[in-house]
């Protein structure tokens, strides 16, 4: 390979392609790892109360702030709830719009104006700290009654912002490069403890009819409820694994006129009644009431939640902090399968229904589906403490 000079005969001058990562370790080895917790925790507090994150900066910290909104907004390492995050320049109409009208140093602060609310977070990122119109987005989210995290660089404290903002964090460096390698961990560490923390649990979903239940063709009496072999000892086996427990369950008999929402709620009851003298009640039930040929109004239309859409799945993972990827859906038609595979989580299949989407296990029975998934976390058990031994 040539080097720089053209010449062909200096290699060495390439060695200085190694600096870049040189100069990265050792920004690394001073990574600010009690600011960075700060900053999750800030976030994760936000969320946890219903808030939103807005991220600003210019050039490469435009696209730090958009990488951040991009990993809340779909996810990190785990399926899981979609969290509220918005990069202020992903509006290039809004942009140019405020910088014509009003210069360019108010393009983020009217943004937030128009945005942000009370308990937002505003991440601020400039390796500077002094981006006049990162200051002036800064300024506007404290008027709001916003919290701020600024993600910060240099050899100080961080620059102006670092006076400015609520939590500062400061990446160790003299050059911009450096500084924008260390925003990239930062956003890293605050997805992964903002999402450990928000979704630290797993479930199995379950569907009702034809897998917890018999099956009774649009059956709505709570008498008539008749529970599986196996689904009470395997729902006990389940929950002391620490799995919650979720119902899944399209009712289209609500939208076909079959019965109303209060006779689902009666059938619920009673199964939970069922299931709570034997410890096995369920964390959360869900239906769908829907369906687009219904003749009841206003239940007679598409939706996000019939499945095969992963709507309640997707719905439960935010009421319980669901981590999806470590979720299983159990159910025993294609439509089942298909909904868990869309949500993120794994899926079993119980009975002989044939399905186009493959599940991850097919199971003569409700109980044998128990054992696959409980089978399955021993081994991941087995394998994670070998694998702390060997580290
Ligand atoms: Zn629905």
């Amino acid at each position: 390979m040539r080097g720089p000079s053209g010449n062909g005969d200096a290699p060495g001058e390439w060695e200085f392609a190694g600096e870049w990562a040189r100069r990265a370790r050792g920004m690394l080895g001073g990574f600010p790892v009690e600011a960075a917790e700060r900053a999750s925790a800030l976030i994760f507090s936000c969320y946890e109360r219903g808030g939103k994150v807005l991220a600003c900066g210019n050039g490469g910290s435009a696209m730090e702030a958009q990488h951040l909104a991009a990993e809340l907004v779909g996810k990190f390492e785990r399926d899981r709830a979609s969290l509220p995050a918005l990069a202020l320049h992903q509006n290039p109409a809004a942009l140019t719009a405020v910088a014509n009208d009003y210069g360019y140093d108010d393009a983020f602060a009217h943004q937030v104006e128009a945005l942000g609310s009370a308990g937002d977070v505003l991440v601020a990122i400039s390796t500077s700290g002094g981006s006049e119109n990162v200051v002036r987005a800064v300024l506007a989210a404290k008027e709001k009654g916003m919290m701020t995290v600024g993600y910060l660089g240099g050899e100080g404290g961080g620059g102006r912002l670092g006076s400015l903002v609520d939590v500062p964090v400061v990446l160790r460096a003299s050059d911009t490069a450096t500084v924008q390698v260390g925003h990239l961990v930062l956003t890293h560490t605050i997805c992964g403890l903002v999402e450990e923390a928000l979704f630290p649990n797993k479930a199995v979903f379950l569907d009702r009819d034809g897998t917890l239940i018999v099956n009774r063709h649009y059956g709505s009496d709570p008498d008539g409820i008749e529970l599986l072999d196996g689904v009470v000892e395997g729902l006990v086996e389940l929950r002391e694994a620490g799995y919650r427990l979720v119902l899944v369950s399209n009712q289209s008999g609500v939208a076909r006129g079959y019965f109303d929402e209060p006779a689902v709620a009666r059938i619920h009851d009673r199964l939970q009644r069922m299931l709570d003298l034997h410890g096995a009640a369920l964390d959360g039930l869900e239906y769908c009431p829907h369906h687009p040929e219904g003749a009841v109004s206003p239940y007679d239309t598409e939706c996000a939640c019939r499945k095969p859409a992963p709507g309640m799945l997707r719905r439960a993972a935010r009421k319980h902090g669901l981590n999806l990827s470590a979720s299983w859906m159990v159910g025993d038609i294609e439509d089942d399968v298909e909904a868990g595979r869309r949500a993120g989580a794994r899926t079993v299949l119980v009975g002989s229904e044939e399905s186009r989407t493959p599940p991850d296990f097919r199971t003569p029975d409700f109980a044998a589906a128990v054992r696959h998934i409980l089978d399955i976390e021993t081994v991941k058990d087995r394998s994670t403490s070998a694998a702390s031994i060997s580290l």
